[in-house]
């Protein structure tokens, strides 16, 4: 039995058909964590679909009742890079629901994590990149208003940037004003020797929501709205660098602000054998950067919820081997 809380339903599958996204990965987790004895039954709750009450709290009601009615305009069905239907709508309401379950369990045992989510690049009027709706936002927006947390950290390990996350938590800055970018070394002595990764840090980010992502910098989005840490890696960049400055980014991050909550976004996709990635991390150095998410954490007191985003392994197996893990090293760290 594990120390935490695994939200899933076999509901959050998306009716997308054949596309790189592969749907069928979260109830292909699902069974490998019971199969190989790493969870048993009750280490799962099943979530409830978000309220549209929910969803506006993030999302502009133009958009949401676009979705609700079918009716976006071909422009806007073409940017989410998935076939639009009331099906994929009803398990995109579901996935929210199951970000919101994860952030209250969290609160409650330290660390939750949802067979799922991760959604984050859709903004509060448009979806895009396989995005309806802004699930980790929409969970913070609503523990917040449960008055159950002030603040929240989110930790973007997809290796796409988490455009909507930066652009939703951005008007909650008191300043959006951009620092100069400046090596990482000037922050932090640790910093990687052998990579120059852009770090970009913007003042003032007083609001209630700290966002840290670290991506691949030549990937999508083209266009990547201010987190208030952005860490743009260059291609190819292996273990222990990604390592070094996911340590640096929750360094610094945590010195500036203290959360309530860590909504950590575990990506699979920065495998170096990702069809949609181009930095060359193993599943061993996946599984060490879960494990120094939880670390730090831990050590802090901070409870952290966990949704899965992207995964785009050649291999299949590998994208459930890569999720899997998270939950074995939340397991290993919080015992
Ligand atoms: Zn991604």
């Amino acid at each position: 039995m594990l120390p935490f809380k695994l939200v899933y339903s076999d509901d959050y599958f998306l009716p997308i058909g054949s596309h790189v996204f592969p749907a069928e990965k979260y109830k292909c987790i699902h069974d490998r964590l019971l199969a190989s004895g790493i969870a048993v039954p009750s280490d799962f709750v099943v979530p409830r679909p978000a309220t549209d009450q929910d969803v506006l709290l993030v999302h502009t009601a133009q958009y949401v009742e676009k979705l609700k009615t079918g009716t976006l305009s071909a422009r806007e069905e073409l940017e989410l890079e998935v076939p639009y239907s009331p099906e994929l709508v009803r398990a995109f309401w579901l996935g929210a629901g199951g970000s919101m379950l994860a952030a209250d369990h969290a609160l409650n045992d330290g660390v939750a994590i949802s067979i799922g989510g991760g959604f984050h690049h859709a903004f509060p009027d448009h979806g895009e990149g396989f995005c309806l709706i802004h699930d980790v936002a929409i969970a913070i927006r609503r523990m917040q208003r449960d008055g159950k947390i002030r603040t929240a950290m989110t930790v973007d390990c997809d290796v796409h940037q988490g455009n909507g996350t930066a652009a939703i938590f951005a008007g909650t800055r008191t300043s959006s004003e951009p620092l100069p970018s400046v090596p990482a070394s000037t922050m932090n002595p640790s910093r990687p020797a052998k990579t120059s990764a852009k770090t970009k840090m913007h003042s003032g980010h007083a609001g209630d929501v700290f966002t840290i992502s670290l991506h691949q910098e030549n990937n999508y989005p083209a266009l990547k709205p201010p987190s208030s840490i952005d860490i743009d890696l260059p291609d190819a960049i292996g273990d222990d660098d990604y390592l070094a400055w996911l340590d640096n980014a929750l360094s610094s991050g945590l010195r500036q602000f203290q959360p309530e909550l860590l909504c950590y976004l575990a990506g699979a996709d920065p495998y170096r054998e990702d069809q949609l990635g181009g930095l060359s991390l193993t599943i061993e150095g996946l599984k060490k950067r879960d494990e120094l998410v939880f670390r730090v954490a831990k050590a802090r007191g901070i409870p952290v919820m966990v949704t899965l985003a992207g995964g785009y392994a050649l291999k299949f197996e590998d994208t459930v081997t890569i999720h899997c893990n998270t939950v074995i090293a939340a397991k290993e760290v919080m015992l």
